[in-house]
């Protein structure tokens, strides 16, 4: 039997790998201008550090990691998202004490064992930055103004972003007591994976898709009763500055994320093309999390954006199609050790090139053109070989010219009859 890839893991072929090229060009070319330095962190980690970081309560630890022993017995974990092992990688280099604020991006595939579903898969890619070291709400703004020129970049429009502020752990702390008060007498209308969560993580009750405990939600106290001024203070920072930077975003109070670490600003950006799975990508500030990896404190913020969602609002017509190759036509066997050494001089020199290999027709060549969308070729016969020339074919009009073999990497560089 042949062998069939998982369930959730897919592979990435055709325009769909050429628009993750693309993305990815974006977001480098973005985050160099925004200061980011690409790490590359590995796939694999003591279990501990996700557990740690992501929190034990939050569905990703408790049920989406894939996990196991290896041959020496340490409990691993494939990443099922970035932030913990760059901040591991922040200490584990010393960054805290050589960089001071430290600014790192990645991108590569992550893992969670979810139900696959449309705009749900088991091995993903994520693109991410995240700023360490760092207590500016003008850092958050800035993070903020990368993720928006980023999408708008990588080719996105019509996406929003939300932004809240959570508050700080203890702000955070009593928010939780206020909730868990105002939903326990609500706990029968609310849904099943409700109840699971209203002991374990209130918070994830804000951001529950079904209607009935949306309504419910919405009621909530809001959290900015329970904010400090200086919280406050921080978030009406952020706010100007995205003003200031032209970054249009939606106060959403209701806004909190799945994961345990995030502290004050979190944001969440969405496009109304995706449906149900409809966040484009999400982040904020978390400002405990290096403490609670063993370093000095380190405020920090960053975000992800999923790519396989990033690629599906794309418009297919955005992206231009890459240049279309000079087919190489080969005609008698002297002609074709020639071709070869013509496409490798062409390659080389950084022109697109192709050609059939084995004594193939002059028509199948042709047809092999075609399927490329080739608009010229080069036709080289033995005759031609022997006058040190080649004839140069415009594929539209039929028109075709004969030059010198020694201007052959100008001329299809030009890829014109004409001069
Ligand atoms: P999160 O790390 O959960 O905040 O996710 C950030 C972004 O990663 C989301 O907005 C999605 O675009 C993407 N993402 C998260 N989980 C998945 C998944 N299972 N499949 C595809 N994309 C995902």
């Amino acid at each position: 039997m042949a062998f069939q890839r998982l369930r959730g893991f897919r592979d990435i072929t055709g325009a769909d790998a050429l628009a993750f090229e693309r993305v990815e060009a974006a977001a480098r070319a973005v985050f160099g201008r925004f200061g980011f330095e690409e790490i590359r962190i590995p796939l694999l980690e003591e279990k501990q550090l996700f557990s740690r970081a992501l929190g034990t309560e939050t569905d990703v630890v408790q049920k989406e990691m894939y996990e196991f022993d290896d041959r020496s017995g340490v409990r691993v974990a494939l990443r099922p998202e970035g932030t913990a092992g760059v901040v591991r990688a922040y200490l584990e280099n010393n960054f805290d004490k050589t960089h001071g604020w430290t600014k790192l991006y990645y991108l590569g595939p992550m893992f969670r064992s979810e139900r696959p579903q449309a705009g749900r898969l088991r091995q993903f890619h994520q693109i991410g930055v995240e700023q360490l070291g760092t207590d500016s709400p003008y850092a958050d703004a800035e993070t903020v103004h990368c993720l928006s020129v980023f999408l708008d970049e990588a080719g996105a429009s019509g996406y929003a972003i939300k932004l809240n502020n959570l508050g700080t752990f203890e702000e955070r702390q009593l928010f939780r007591r206020e909730l868990e008060g105002y939903f326990a007498p609500l706990k029968d209308r609310l849904c099943e994976d409700c109840r699971a969560r209203l002991g374990r993580n209130v918070f994830r009750l804000l951001d529950c898709k079904q209607e009935g405990c949306r309504a419910l939600a919405r009621s909530s106290p809001p959290i900015d009763g329970f904010l400090t001024d200086e919280s406050r203070r921080h978030h009406e920072t952020v706010l100007a500055a995205l003003g200031r930077a032209g970054v249009a975003v939606a106060r959403d109070p209701y806004l909190v994320r799945g994961l345990d670490y995030y502290t004050r600003t979190v944001f969440e950006v969405t496009h109304p093309s995706l449906g149900a799975q409809d966040a484009l990508g999400a982040g904020g500030r978390y400002d405990s999390l290096v403490e609670s990896f063993g370093g000095a404190r380190a405020g920090s913020v960053g975000f992800a954006v999923g790519l396989e969602r990033l690629v599906m609002c794309l418009s297919a017509d955005g992206a231009p199609a890459p240049e279309p190759p000079v087919f190489v036509v080969t005609l008698g066997p002297a002609a074709a050790e020639k071709g070869f050494e013509l496409v490798s001089t062409l390659r080389r020199a950084g022109v697109r090139a192709s050609m059939e290999y084995g004594a193939k027709s002059m028509k199948s060549q042709l047809r092999a053109a075609d399927k490329h969308r080739c608009r010229f070729a080069v036709i080289l016969g033995d005759d031609e070989l022997a006058q040190g020339v080649f004839v140069m074919k415009h594929f539209e009009t039929g028109e075709q010219k004969t030059f010198p073999l020694d201007s052959i990497v100008e001329r299809c560089r030009k890829q014109s009859l004409t001069d």
